[in-house]
């Protein structure tokens, strides 16, 4: 319980939790060693009714006031006891984001339903392997196949939950020629003619979740699976789909950061060395202060950007890149930080510590790598710089030419 959660915060926390404890924690090693998709574990958290977090009521979920905030409180409760499991969980709602910004009232019905009961799960498939921060130079095509008809031909890279997932939202260029309307989205099920999946990729971290290349071989799609029913809105609700799942895995490396920082934090009160604790050196608490004060600041940040976007606030790109980049940059110090606080011990597969610094690693490169994060947070201050116009009385008056980005 956090001290802010409302009533609604507080019961999705419990919930995760119960999860998270129970089955999660004690299943972690077993998944992390197989590299296996565990399916136990997805009958739990759909269970529990999780999959419902972020999806409103009249599509079968349970949002309630504070969707986003309560979203990224599943994925902290879940991310503490394994930040693999945070990821397999979040990914859904980074797959049917797109269903929710931009899809029909039909395709909204037909699809989330099944996601919210967590009988469906769903991928998203934007990289592929020469396009992964440059979004907007895909090569993957939707080409006119007949009337209200397109057939997706090429291959899309790094597509978590591949392979388990039914639901498919892929971006394709269907106007090679546009450059603001180049690309249009569409959603696949994995039983279509033509889709299959190729290299299942073998990763540092994130083990228990599938990470592979999707193939469409001229996957014929109708119009009622072209998102929003419009062509050239791909890119729209890529970015939209990003800016609302980036507090989710800031959540995820906040999480990854605070499971990493109780372990340590036990360790250090009980081993012992020249006959006292560890944890009663000056050099081991500061490290422990730091780790915590670093784990409380990322976690006000993804809480304040979850609450602006549950608000509705315009122009939430910079505080969603600042949550995503501040947490995982977070979750990567902390989690070294609490190897290095667990000595040898820390340095071997025995213990979870280790796993919890090779988890945090992914999330300061996927969706949107930490220096795209920092490209769109200076973005947003220099578009907002026109309010401190006035301040310019005070520098010098031979530096007056206007940088605009
Ligand atoms: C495990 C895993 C899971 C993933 N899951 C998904 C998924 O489910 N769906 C999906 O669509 N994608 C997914 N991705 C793709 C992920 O989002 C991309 O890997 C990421 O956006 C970076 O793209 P890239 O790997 O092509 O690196 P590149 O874009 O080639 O970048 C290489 C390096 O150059 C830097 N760089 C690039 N451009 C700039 C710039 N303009 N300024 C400064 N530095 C720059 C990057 O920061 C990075 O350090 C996943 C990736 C991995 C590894």
């Amino acid at each position: 319980m956090s001290a802010l959660d409302t009533a609604e915060n507080a019961m999705w926390r419990q919930k995760a939790r119960d999860v998270a404890e129970k089955v999660v924690r004690p299943l972690s090693k077993k998944y992390d060693d197989l590299q296996e998709y565990p399916w136990e574990i997805r009958d739990a958290l759909a269970a529990a009714g999780l999959m419902k977090v972020w999806i409103p009521k009249e599509y079968g979920g349970e949002a309630g006031e504070t969707p986003v905030l309560n979203l990224c409180i599943v994925v902290e409760e879940i991310s503490k006891a394994d930040p693999a499991i945070g990821v397999l969980f979040a990914v859904n709602a980074l797959g049917s984001f797109p269903i929710l910004v931009g899809g029909t009232e039909e395709q909204k019905q037909r699809f989330l339903p099944r996601i919210a009961s967590g009988e469906k799960l769903v991928a998203f498939c934007l990289s592929e392997k020469t396009a992964g921060s440059d979004a907007q130079g895909l090569k993957v095509r939707a080409v006119a196949s007949g009337e209200g008809k397109w057939k997706i031909h090429g291959e899309k890279k790094w597509t978590t939950n591949g392979g388990a997932a039914d639901f498919y939202t892929v971006f394709a260029v269907t106007d090679p020629e546009s450059r603001s309307r180049r690309i249009s989205a569409f959603i696949v099920e994995k039983d279509m003619p033509g889709f299959s999946i190729g290299k299942v990729e073998d990763k540092m971290g994130i083990r228990a979740v599938p990470v592979v290349e999707t193939v469409f071989d001229g996957v014929e799609v109708g119009e009622d699976r072209l998102l929003g029913g419009k062509l050239g809105q791909g890119f729209k609700h890529a970015m939209m789909t990003l800016d609302r799942a980036r507090p989710g895995v800031a959540a995820q490396g906040m999480g990854c950061a605070q499971g990493a920082l109780d372990l340590a934090t036990v360790y250090a009160q009980r081993r012992q060395q020249f006959g006292q604790s560890i944890a009663s050196f000056q050099m081991v608490q500061k490290m422990l202060a730091d780790m915590a004060t670093q784990t409380e600041a990322a976690r006000q940040l993804v809480y304040s950007c979850a609450r602006m976007l549950d608000a509705g606030l315009p122009n939430t790109s910079k505080v969603a890149a600042m949550a995503k980049l501040f947490s995982t940059d977070v979750a990567m110090k902390v989690t070294t930080d609490a190897v290095q606080i667990f000595g040898g011990y820390g340095f071997m597969r025995d213990y979870p510590i280790e796993k919890f610094m090779r988890d945090a690693k992914i999330t300061q490169i996927y969706e949107g790598t930490n220096q795209v994060q920092r490209i769109v947070v200076a973005r947003g201050i220099l578009k907002e710089a026109e309010a401190l116009t006035h301040l310019s009385a005070y520098i010098p008056e031979e530096d007056q030419m206007v940088y605009e980005g």
